[in-house]
């Protein structure tokens, strides 16, 4: 990819992820159009794969990219679960903790000065905020209660033409859980996005350009 420089592809490469590298360009490409009007958000930033890829993006537009995440591990990542990483569990705590990583991934692609971490949960996150956003990834937890959350908190915010991504689509049921995909037909029937190609697993919706900006979908 022509953004990244040897280090940066490196960084990539040991970041653990579950990112498709067409993806991740995705991510960068509407990312690089989008934070040109305003700042970014990404909700599940793990150990900073997509937030290399967004926050590179953002860099290049002196733009900012928030990036959400409780850093305690979703629920497919706790002990005994499917994608439960011992790298990953702080046994002093008895926690998952990503966010050491996460914050090493940041510093290692020159990103302190775009990236805002916050680390807690999206709803607290979302509760008084007020700033509209160009771009939304939702990649966070993958309970119907949790997707839903995330988009019930943040698809609001999202500016005329900005846009709203989520990963980890599955329209099979047999390839994957349903709940990102319940969120994104949520989003297309809220009438308030256009739905462009889907790159693997990554949905990318764009918001229409008319009507305000309700902060709060259910309240519409
Ligand atoms: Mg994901």
């Amino acid at each position: 990819m022509r953004f990244l420089r040897a280090h940066e592809e490196k960084l990539l490469n040991d970041v653990k992820g579950f990112l498709d590298v067409r993806e991740g360009k995705t991510l960068y490409e509407i990312a690089l159009e989008a934070s040109k009007r305003g700042p970014c958000l990404e909700i599940g930033s793990y150990c900073g794969k997509s937030t290399i890829y967004i926050g590179t993006a953002c860099r290049e537009n002196n733009g900012i990219l928030f990036s959400i995440d409780h850093h305690r591990g979703s629920e497919e990542q706790q002990p005994g679960e499917e994608y439960f990483d011992p790298e990953l569990f702080d046994n002093e705590a008895c926690r998952a903790d990503t966010f050491k990583e996460f914050r090493n991934t940041v510093e290692m692609a020159e990103l302190e000065d775009t990236v805002v971490p916050m680390v807690c949960r999206s709803e607290v996150a979302a509760r008084l905020w007020t700033t509209p956003l160009s771009l939304v990834f939702i990649d966070g937890g993958h309970s119907y209660e949790a997707a839903y959350t995330d988009y019930n908190s943040w698809a609001g915010h999202i500016i005329p033409h900005g846009y709203l991504l989520i990963h980890d689509i599955f329209k099979d049921p047999e390839k994957g859980g349903q709940a990102p995909y319940h969120i994104y037909k949520m989003a297309i029937a809220s009438g308030l996005f256009r739905e462009l190609p889907m790159i693997q697993t990554l949905g990318v919706l764009r918001r229409y350009a008319c009507g305000n900006i309700p902060y709060n979908l259910s309240k519409q």
